[in-house]
């Protein structure tokens, strides 16, 4: 529908004579899925939702031309019943922060030009000409940034470790593997800013003595495949990738490898042996990535939500980035916002912001006015947390202390109707077919929770059947070899404390 919105705006606007005042700028995503298609006029930020193919007419010849904003196709914000002209004011943006995601929905990603227009590069030229690798590192690791793909680790510690180990040939990768149904945090980076990953990984490169960065991405995200391939292309035309950066000694270049959608890819060990061609299976740690990664180099492995505060962490300072969030917890998470949510969308919040803000204030409240029952953190191995912890903070700590994870950034809402024992199946059949089948505890283990799941759904479960999901699961978490192991009993053993009930209204043996 978008592309036909572009080609209806392209012929409208040369039908009317005004194809040379008025440019069109096809951005990367806004977040507000519920809404889109979304069109934004500059520079009056009027934000139009919703928006058809046979609208374009209307809001060329009235605003456009006229002057005069489309009312009908302007955001009505529920609460107050009135409609809102501008992002900003809107409740599903007024309380995100978006650092990662602050070029989507603004530049064009395929103009290297917008990007530049935005800082963009200012970040790596300062880094290159001015700090030693030593000093990038400290603010990194100043900042208190620690990584958006799952496992929460420092960053600027993981770049020390791997600028420590000595070695001429070292590498910096962006894991891109994104796995999580029904998540796409870093796909819209990737589509709506690329360059800004280019940019983190070069940055990323000189502080760690890298000369080559791979960006492993899963081939079922062929726009971002695309954008990512334009933005390398013109990075290196521009001088911003290749020999001599900034007429520097640092030379630094990227390649794209393709993931086959396995989740547990996004495993760094498992990734890098798939980039070497092996069998994306995890290997046992130590050795750690830093220390002998890929081809047995020191490698560093960052998600690209990580990569994407990079930039500004270094243009703006780290003591503006560790003012925003929590002690632990600093900057901003995106959030795949999903399920029974009004305002389905990505959203960007400060970390330690609750989860009562995210659904009810950015999310909307819950679809058709049902009741609230649980929020799936964490995607598809963080645990379902009920009403009475919405008021907990979103941070690493404080999600663990409730039975979940920060993970990647999935975030699914339930409501009433949802029954959480089949919920939980559907999790554990899908840790079943993503277990790469290399240890027992994972391989076997949830094959039998998935089992007594599918029992205990057909009304054949018995008491014996809970105690088991409860003690099978703990020892899947504590013996599995990798982090898919490692969590996915998370959606039973969260469920079995909080919903335990449902569970019991299954089982046939109520006695
Ligand atoms: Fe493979 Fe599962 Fe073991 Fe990880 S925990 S290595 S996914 S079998």
């Amino acid at each position: 529908e978008s592309k036909e919105i572009i080609k209806n705006l392209e012929e409208t606007l040369k039908e009317k004579g005004y194809e040379k005042e008025v440019q069109i700028v096809k951005t990367g995503c806004f977040g507000f899925c519920e809404k889109g298609p979304i069109i934004k006029i500059h520079p009056d930020h009027v934000f139009y939702v919703e928006v058809k193919p046979e609208d374009v007419n209307e809001i060329v010849e009235e605003h456009v031309i006229k002057g005069r904003v489309v009312e009908r196709l302007l955001y009505e914000e529920p609460a107050l019943e009135q409609k809102i002209t501008q992002q900003e004011k809107m409740s599903f943006y007024k309380k995100q922060l978006r650092l990662a995601l602050r070029n989507c929905g603004f530049i064009n990603p395929e103009n290297i030009k917008e990007y530049i227009a935005e800082d963009g590069y200012l970040a790596l030229g300062r880094a290159v000409k001015e700090m030693t690798p030593e000093a990038v590192i400290e603010v990194i690791k100043a900042s208190g940034l620690r990584g958006r793909g799952g496992g929460g680790f420092p960053t600027g510690r993981k770049w020390e470790l791997t600028h420590g180990n000595k070695n001429d040939l070292k590498f910096i990768i962006c894991n891109a593997d994104e796995g999580d149904p029904g998540a796409f945090m870093d796909r819209s980076i990737l589509e709506g800013d690329p360059h800004s990953i280019l940019e983190a990984m070069a940055i990323a490169g000189y502080a760690i003595g890298a000369e080559k960065g791979y960006i492993y991405i899963r081939a079922e995200y062929p726009l971002a495949i695309q954008r990512l391939n334009i933005a390398i292309e013109q990075a290196r035309e521009y001088g911003l990738l290749g020999e001599r950066i900034f007429d520097s000694d640092f030379n630094f270049d990227i390649e794209l490898k393709y993931g086959a959608g396995a989740f547990v890819c996004g495993e760094e060990t498992a990734l890098l042996n798939s980039i070497e061609g092996g069998r994306g299976e995890p290997n046992a740690k130590p050795p750690f990535p830093a220390e002998s990664g890929l081809w047995d180099k020191p490698t560093c492995v960052n998600n690209v939500e990580t990569l994407a505060n990079i930039p500004q962490i270094l243009l703006k300072g780290s003591e503006w980035f560790s003012r925003i969030g929590t002690k632990d917890s600093k900057g901003t998470k995106v959030f795949a916002l999903a399920g029974k949510v009004n305002n389905v969308g990505l959203v960007e919040v400060p970390m330690g912001i609750t989860l009562r803000e995210i659904i009810f204030d950015i999310g909307g409240g819950i679809r058709d006015n049902k009741k609230f029952k649980a929020v799936q953190t964490g995607g598809p191995s963080g645990g379902c947390i009920p009403e009475a912890y919405l008021d907990t903070h979103v941070d690493y700590q404080t999600l663990q202390e409730v039975g979940s994870i920060m993970g990647s950034g999935g975030m699914i809402v339930m409501d009433e109707d949802d029954c959480m024992v089949n919920i939980t199946k559907f999790y554990l059949e899908f840790a079943e077919d993503e277990s790469c089948g290399k240890c027992t505890p994972c391989r076997i283990g949830n094959k039998r929770l998935h089992e007594i799941l599918i029992r205990i759904t057909n009304g054949k479960g018995t008491r014996e059947d809970l105690h088991n999901l409860k003690s099978l699961g703990e020892i899947i978490k504590d013996s599995s070899l990798c982090g898919l192991g490692q969590s996915s009993p998370n959606p039973i053993l969260s469920t079995l404390e909080y919903f335990e009930d449902e569970y019991k209204a299954h089982v046939m043996d109520k006695t």
